[in-house]
């Protein structure tokens, strides 16, 4: 009746995934693992997608996060091309989308999310693309050759990356954003105001406060962008970059809590038994959040909770306490970011904007809370440390780049 056993199912070939059967390994789990993943290919980086896979610099075998000989070596079995569309808490047992059943010891999941769609009329037409898996990118870049002009939905790091790489293409580029400033959810104004200027100075037509009425068609295919009865931006291309739901239905449907993601607690345990919960769908409580329930979508929060899940799993668990930190890279920007700024009442600029290199420091309550660091690696390898202390200090000494970071983190008695 059961097809096979495993003492740890991960489903979702993610970062999170990945990092935890990688984990497991490292600490000498012995158990048998599997990866079942709703994709064909083996784990491999989604960063790259909108940036050097994007742009033809990377291929496929470059962004892997093991080589495939890996997973071999390490004895975790890799189920691909099929989906967990079924789980029974009690028994332990996971349905297959292919019609098998797999009984599982302990199930991680780390299955990500799907890229929300477009609700205006014409968003299923051909030519209309998300960027979240190589199959995605991969169809993308093929329609490209018959494209000149393309029109990106959504101002996200997604949005902004994929704009930047097809300008560099030699596409000509519209950017759509509905709220009033680019990167609304995850920085500052200062940084949103830099962002659109880089964007604008490029060729990039980016406007702001501007909604998708509908995706105008032709023979099947988008043809434009309506925006207003009257007002169409004609493209050949569409892409859409506004968020993802976190892909947790079945866990839903087998009575965890949750609501937007998957509830997981501190050692990344949902409520159903034996279940965790890791990445982009786990909804956590996040000290750098004020103690909020947040999903983070990044690789460090996949990769950090990971290690968490797989420190339980393995009986020596540890909280996770991980300072966010992301990253984004459009044109010759290199942005890094650590903490969460979302919840400031004070942005202090670091460096002079004009030279393309500076960081914004956000406070609350005057202490940091975040920075952002434009081609300002060392600030962002600094700051961290008044990041995870949450440390007060006053904005002119922030502000001063003749001292390091490190030497204000000593100051403030990190
Ligand atoms: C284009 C792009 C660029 C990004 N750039 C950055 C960046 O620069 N820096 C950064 O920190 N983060 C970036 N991110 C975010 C980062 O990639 C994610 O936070 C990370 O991939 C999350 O890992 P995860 O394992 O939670 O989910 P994912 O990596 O999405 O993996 C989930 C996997 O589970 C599969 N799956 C879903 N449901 C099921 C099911 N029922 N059964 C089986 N398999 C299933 C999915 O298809 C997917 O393969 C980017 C994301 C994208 C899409």
């Amino acid at each position: 009746m059961f097809d096979r056993n495993f003492d740890v199912l991960i489903v979702g070939g993610g970062h999170g995934g990945a990092q935890t059967a990688i984990a497991l390994r490292q600490s000498g789990f012995t158990g048998t693992v599997a990866i079942v993943s709703d994709e064909d290919d083996l784990p491999y980086e989604r960063p790259p997608l909108s940036k050097d896979y994007l742009s033809g610099q990377k291929p496929l075998e470059r962004i892997l996060i093991r080589p495939a000989r890996f997973w071999a070596d390490k004895d975790v079995a890799m189920l691909l091309g099929r989906r967990v569309v079924h789980v029974d808490p009690q028994a332990h047992v996971a349905a297959l989308s292919d019609g098998s059943s797999l009984v599982y010891r302990t199930l991680v999941w780390a299955a990500g999310g799907a890229p929300r769609r477009l609700a205006c009329a014409g968003g299923d037409l051909a030519g209309v693309h998300s960027v979240r898996t190589r199959a995605d990118v991969d169809r993308l870049v093929d329609e490209l050759g018959r494209a000149s002009r393309v029109v990106v939905i959504g101002g996200g790091y997604i949005g902004l990356e994929a704009a930047a790489v097809l300008t560099k293409l030699g596409q000509q580029v519209t950017l759509l954003e509905a709220s009033s400033r680019v990167l609304a959810r995850v920085a500052g104004e200062t940084l949103s105001r830099f962002y659109e200027g880089e964007h604008r100075a490029q060729g990039v037509d980016l406007r702001v406060g501007v909604q998708a009425a509908r995706i105008e068609g032709r023979d099947g295919a988008a043809c434009g962008v309506g925006l207003t009865d009257s007002l169409v931006i004609d493209c050949e291309m569409v892409i859409v970059g506004i968020g993802i739901a976190p892909a947790v239905a079945p866990l839903l449907a087998a009575g965890a809590a949750g609501s937007d993601g998957v509830d997981a607690d501190e050692y990344c345990r949902t409520s159903l038994p034996d279940v965790f919960a890791v990445g982009d769908c786990a909804a956590h409580v996040n000290a750098f959040a004020g103690g909020k329930r947040i999903r983070l979508e990044c690789v460090q929060n996949a990769n950090d909770q990971a290690a968490v899940a797989a420190r339980s799993i393995m009986g020596a668990p540890q909280p996770y306490v991980a300072v966010p930190s992301f990253w984004s890279n459009q044109y010759d920007l290199r942005l890094q970011t650590v903490g969460l700024s979302a919840g400031h009442d004070a942005a202090v600029i670091r460096g002079d904007m004009a030279s393309r290199s500076f960081s914004v420091v956000y406070l609350e309550n005057g202490r940091v809370t975040a920075l952002d660091c434009v081609n300002s690696g060392k600030d962002f390898m600094q700051g961290r440390a008044l990041v995870a202390a949450r440390a007060a200090v006053p904005p002119e000494h922030l502000a001063d780049t003749s001292r390091p970071l490190k030497e204000i983190a000593a100051e403030a008695a990190i």
